[in-house]
């Protein structure tokens, strides 16, 4: 038996964050009723013409330069012509001749190393509506809801230059970091704004020779691409021992079942028959223009990392893992903004908050503890309001209701308490509950007095000022 290995191949869909649809003046706002944001122009009505976002062309423009592409100076729209009942004009608005960036690359950290994969190019199209199957036994009708018809979508195509499910998670995180980072789409993979396709092919281990490909659609997370990369591989190679040949086809990947199925094979499928839409004009992208999009791109990760280092005084590990993703990154910079303890607030950042986002599996803007309660924790700490111990509890608490930090502080009567007279009854009791400790601090083990320390504030359900407790245990000790 042979032993085979994968050649992997993206095609990356992201909606673009521009506020109205490529080719008309609907919103594209995720989550409204259905139908309501929709036009003659986007419903594909005779007669209508099409007007081309600036936008979405300076976005793509932005993704391209950032993807180390070549911008192609003179580029036009062309028609895909198909027949899909969630595209109502019959045809979809895409590039096929002249795709806005070429040849470019995106250089990947794969567990330490790095793997450059190409980018055959990146062009921009229109986004069909969606089509809603009913889930009622024996329902015998679909329904469409062309809200999403129309919205801009760029498609980035890489060569089949990945090796591994390693370095496929990390093109995929690569990819979304990227494009959070020069802010042409929120990346919303649970409201599709961020689709994977894998194209996929085994070839014997030690030969160069290609395989025949297989394509798997829509894919709506990481964690799905993985699955398909594992189940085809072995598929592929399955079938290649047998004696079979892979045939060139569309596949689906069936959560259910946990298996991709096939959708339809190349063979029979489609010309597409593209042509340059009529009714759009050629779009020329001047060095000028390129070079303005260039000086404006928004920070990217290595500077902003390099910033975070030198503004916040952070040691490198902390600005590294701080923008290793754009949103924790301005969460983070909110929480600054609002308690100028960049450290600690790190702290709190890289070890309590990271936590949570990965057991909830969120990213930072959709954290249940908004930036500025994060900074309150801290500033209470600061301003010796709550103990370091308290104020877990409370971001916990504040983390799992929602509630605002001061809040929970407040009501749950949690402040610390710094009155001596309070403080003076717990620490006597502790020094006559432990005369073996007492002994010891007296006998010059110093030590020993944290343990002393920690009685008290055990005593105080951990609201005693820690400093003044130690204060007090010395002065009584000693007189
Ligand atoms: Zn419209």
């Amino acid at each position: 038996m042979a032993t085979y290995e994968p050649v992997i191949g993206f095609e990356v869909h992201t909606e673009l964050s521009t506020a109205t649809k490529i080719f008309c003046g609907c919103d594209i706002t995720y989550g409204a009723p259905p139908n309501t944001q929709v036009c003659p122009i986007c419903l594909g009505m005779p007669g209508v013409l099409p007007v081309l976002n600036r936008q979405a062309i300076e976005y793509t423009i932005r993704t391209a330069i950032a993807l180390n592409c070549e911008i192609t100076e003179r580029t036009v729209f062309d028609r895909k012509n198909y027949y899909y009942p969630d595209l109502p004009k019959n045809y979809q608005i895409s590039q096929n001749y002249a795709s806005l960036g070429l040849n470019g690359y995106v250089d990947l950290d794969v567990n330490g190393t790095t793997k450059r994969v190409r980018i055959n190019n990146v062009h921009l199209e229109e986004d069909a509506g969606k089509l809603i199957h009913p889930d009622i036994p024996g329902a015998d009708y679909s329904l469409v809801d062309l809200n999403r018809a129309g919205t801009a979508l760029i498609e980035i195509v890489s060569e089949p230059d990945i090796d591994n499910a390693d370095e496929a998670l990390a093109y995929m995180q690569t990819l979304k970091n990227l494009l959070e980072y020069i802010e042409v789409s929120d990346c919303k993979m649970q409201e599709g704004r961020l689709r994977f396709e894998v194209n996929i092919s085994v070839r014997e281990v030690g030969t160069k020779t290609l395989g025949t490909k297989v394509e798997i659609k829509n894919l709506n997370s990481m964690k799905t691409a993985l699955k398909c990369i594992e189940y085809e591989t072995r598929r592929q190679s399955d079938a290649l021992n047998r004696g079979e040949k892979i045939i060139q086809e569309t596949r689906l990947w069936d959560e259910a079942v946990g298996a991709t199925r096939a959708m339809r094979s190349k063979e029979d499928a489609h010309d597409y028959r593209y042509f340059p839409d009529p009714d759009l004009v050629e779009v020329h992208i001047t060095p000028e223009w390129r070079e303005e999009v260039r000086a404006h791109l928004p920070e990217l990760q290595d500077a902003k990392r390099r910033r975070f280092v030198e503004e916040y005084g952070l040691p490198e590990y902390d600005a590294r893992v701080l923008t290793s993703a754009k949103k924790t990154a301005t969460y983070y910079e909110h929480a600054v903004a609002a308690h100028k303890n960049p450290k600690s607030l790190s702290n709190w950042m890289m070890t309590e908050v990271l936590r949570e986002l990965n057991a909830r599996d969120v990213e930072a803007d959709e954290f249940p503890l908004k930036s500025e309660g994060l900074a309150s924790i801290v500033r209470m700490i600061d301003e010796g309001k709550i103990s370091g111990k308290i104020a877990k509890d409370v971001f916990a608490k504040a983390v799992e209701t929602g509630r605002a930090p001061e809040e929970i502080v407040q009501s749950e009567g949690l402040l610390q308490v710094s009155d001596t007279g309070e403080i003076e009854k717990f620490v006597d009791e502790a020094i006559a509950e432990n005369p073996d400790m007492v002994a010891k601090i007296q006998g010059g083990n110093a030590k020993t007095i944290q343990a002393l320390v920690g009685q008290v504030m055990k005593k105080s359900r951990g609201k005693a000022n820690p400093a003044l407790v130690n204060e007090l245990i010395n002065r009584k000790l000693q007189s």
